[in-house]
């Protein structure tokens, strides 16, 4: 009898273990790691020049890592191009079209390198450009040369999307069309690979999100996860100016951070339960002191994000 054997595990959508990218003295990647599973949708979010147009790009195979691997499908994405190139869709940052080329022409060339295309005037329809057919990509609004861009990355029916900055300068309306595209994508077993500046589109579409810093893993996890962190709570309260916090830090020990952000404005952060309320009450009753407004607030994701990443805005 045949021994039973256990196929082998399809590989992971992507992944990149240790991969290091330099441009002169620039360190767009640094040592990033991550893996995106089949049928998932991760997000890199990060600022400007975290490094993620980089990471997109050594695994579409614009570009080669100097040191570390990245996989796509199993495959090699410089030296096995070819035949990833049927297997993937590409969405670059900024469309990268003819100014000349009609809509409908750009799909329909698009849809010519698939074997089983999906439907162009399906796909117009979707994204909200039916009777943009015979304009020229250039007299499109910004708006929607974006959505035919990802026209042109899907109709291939891809197994695995990469999609640069998706939504960038999209009002609300295409924003959503393109985030039900993607769990559309998504139902269907695409494994999607984005980036995206946006922590509410992150938390809206990803199942994994990476926050990258310079060219590094800052924090991962799912949007819940990360939102779990990112939920400590804060007691924002006010009383009269310069009050000694030394008794209150007493009283709340070190896991407490307690600050006078500004004169007769405190803060205190740290994990915030009932009784940590009563304390600051209490602490004001023993200053002889009147507690003014209070208020217990979450950090949310995006005070996460602003922390892990720093606050200043960067050059590129
Ligand atoms: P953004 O959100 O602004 O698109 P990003 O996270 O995609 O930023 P990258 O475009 O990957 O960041 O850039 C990472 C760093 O590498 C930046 O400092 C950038 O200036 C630099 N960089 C990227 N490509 C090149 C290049 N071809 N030549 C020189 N430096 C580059």
């Amino acid at each position: 009898m045949e021994p039973f054997m256990n196929p082998s595990p399809a590989p992971p959508a992507v992944r990149i273990a240790g991969a290091v990218k330099r441009f002169g003295n620039t360190v767009a990647v640094g040592g990033l790691d991550l893996q995106v599973q089949r049928g998932q949708v991760l997000a890199l979010l990060g600022a400007n020049g975290a490094g993620k147009t980089t990471t997109l790009e050594m695994c579409e195979g614009f570009t080669s890592p100097d040191r570390g691997e990245v996989r796509v499908l199993g495959l090699d994405p410089v030296a096995d191009r070819d035949r990833l190139r049927p297997r993937i869709g590409v969405m670059l940052q900024g469309g990268g079209a003819y100014p000349g080329a009609r809509t409908g022409e750009m799909l329909a060339l698009a849809a010519g390198c698939a074997r089983t295309p999906h439907d162009p005037r399906w796909l117009l329809q979707t994204l909200g450009l039916t009777g943009a057919e015979r304009t020229p990509y250039r007299r499109l609004s910004g708006g929607q040369q974006q959505r035919l861009s990802l026209a042109c990355a899907l109709v291939g029916r891809p197994e695995l999307v990469f999609l640069d900055e998706p939504t960038a300068g999209l009002d609300p309306q295409a924003r959503h069309l393109v985030w039900e595209l993607i769990d559309h994508l998504r139902d269907d077993g695409v494994s999607v690979l984005l980036t995206t500046h946006a922590m509410e589109e992150a938390e809206a579409l990803a199942d994994q999100v990476i926050i990258m810093h310079t060219g590094t893993v800052s924090a991962a996890g799912t949007p819940l996860e990360l939102a779990q962190r990112g939920a400590e709570e804060q007691i924002h309260f006010t009383a009269p100016p310069h009050l000694n916090l030394a008794a209150l830090r007493d009283a709340l020990g070190t896991h407490y951070a307690i600050h006078e952000v500004e004169p007769g404005r405190y803060l205190v952060q740290g994990p915030i339960a009932p009784e940590v309320v009563l304390a600051v009450a209490t602490w004001c009753t023993q200053q002889h002191v009147v507690l003014g407004e209070l208020r217990v607030q979450q950090r949310r994701l995006e005070e996460l994000f602003l922390d892990l990443t720093g606050r200043e805005v960067r050059a590129g």
